[in-house]
């Protein structure tokens, strides 16, 4: 599947003059600067923090300035105003939309809710705010699996949208009482064993990061399973994981099956390390619109402004509190 995005704000380049710019404009703001992972290495560079989504929702909820600029796509945006109600909270642009989190709607959670009235709804994070509203408790990719077996055994669990990371889930936790939303992520679906296990025959003393979210997880484990990848090389981790794992490799090289945007961090963390992507055509079209012409535009004018009716910004910050307080954080702020 191919996905199209708008065309993004351009023509500013990301020099010394930009950055000390943004700086000094996010200081005049009172505004934190919070920029996910995947985002072009120049936002990352100029962010207060860096980190997966649960990280950056934990820091969003205890920043002290007046504004929180979101550097990354709308619904994390949502979710920082959804823990930060009084905050102003702004995103370089709102057309920044995902693919994940528009495979549903609150309408078909409604009409899967009826079917299975007693089951627990855990929504991945990738999920528009009318959704979280639907939900008992969000999860990350970093804490997805401390979240379902935090359910009680005899309850069904409906999880949504990401159908590779519910598979990765219900596999680590063995639960049969499961069901998974068919959704995906367009980038993270285009990563695909084939391409896997060509990379790791060209590559056989690489260790391989996989992303639990990408379709190749389940191609992983099952080459190591079979021997054409050992075991011990293939590393299921959240992006957060990732970071921690860059540090204590003992590999020279690591071929990482994610977004590409995660390399910046990694070769930051292990600058001594090979890092190459696995498919270098999984870049996220949506996290690219956060341009340096973005950012500055948001800092000079207010937008673009993200706002949440109140009444589902609060029946959504259950679902997310509930998030925060299970499992540790593991972004690469
Ligand atoms: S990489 Fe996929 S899940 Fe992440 S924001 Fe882009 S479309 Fe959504």
């Amino acid at each position: 599947m191919t996905t199209t995005a708008p065309a993004p704000y351009t023509g500013v380049e990301p020099t010394p003059e930009w950055f000390d710019e943004v700086r000094s404009l996010a200081t005049a703001r009172n505004a934190t600067l919070l920029a996910h992972n995947y985002q072009l290495p120049a936002i990352q560079d100029v962010a207060d923090h860096v980190g997966d989504s649960l990280a950056l929702s934990r820091i969003a909820s205890e920043a002290e300035t007046d504004e929180i600029i979101f550097c990354g796509v709308h619904f994390m945006a949502e979710t920082a105003k959804i823990l930060s109600p009084d905050k102003r909270v702004l995103i370089p642009d709102a057309r920044a939309g995902c693919s994940l989190a528009d495979s549903i709607t609150a309408d078909d959670l409604r009409a899967w809710k009826a079917e299975y009235p007693d089951a627990v709804v855990v929504s991945y994070v990738n999920t528009t705010a009318e959704v979280k509203g639907l939900t008992d408790i969000c999860c990350t990719s970093s804490n997805a699996v401390e979240v379902v077996a935090s359910i009680d055994p005899d309850r069904m669990v409906l999880f949504l949208p990401d159908q590779f990371l519910g598979a990765h889930v219900k596999r680590v936790t063995g639960r049969e009482n499961m069901q998974i939303w068919a959704g995906e992520c367009h980038v993270h679906a285009g990563i695909n064993g084939d391409e896997l296990t060509a990379r790791a025959q060209a590559h056989p003393d690489a260790e391989l990061f996989v992303h639990p979210e990408c379709g190749c997880a389940t191609s992983a484990l099952y080459l190591a399973g079979e021997g054409f990848v050992p075991e011990e090389k293939v590393k299921i981790l959240s992006t957060g994981g990732m970071l921690d794992a860059a540090r204590q490799t003992g590999a020279r090289e690591v071929l990482v099956a994610t977004e590409v945007g995660m390399l910046h961090q990694l070769r930051r963390a292990a600058p001594d390390v090979d890092f190459q992507a696995v498919n270098d055509r999984a870049s996220c079209p949506y996290m690219k619109m956060i341009t340096p012409a973005a950012l500055l535009r948001c800092l000079r004018e207010g937008r673009d402004e993200v706002l949440v009716a109140p009444d589902v910004a609060e029946r959504a910050r259950a679902s997310v509190e509930r998030m925060i307080a299970i499992g540790t954080p593991a972004g690469g702020e």
